[in-house]
């Protein structure tokens, strides 16, 4: 059994700690994460800010 704990947010799966909503919900796109550059590891190791995807999803206009 997976460790909750080991990614993301409890109870939102897919959801990592640097994305603002979820992916695929209105209103929001796709951005390289600027923690990792895109790269999804940082110093060898995952990056937690966009869960190794080099991606964080971030809201459009409005807030
Ligand atoms: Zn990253």
């Amino acid at each position: 059994m997976p460790d909750p704990q080991r990614y993301g947010i409890p109870g939102q799966p897919g959801l990592a700690p640097g994305d603002d909503a979820r992916r695929g919900a209105p209103a929001t796109g796709e951005n390289v994460c600027r923690k990792c550059r895109g790269s999804g590891m940082i110093a060898g190791r995952r990056c937690e800010e966009c869960d190794g995807t080099g991606r964080v999803v971030a809201g459009i206009g409005g807030g």
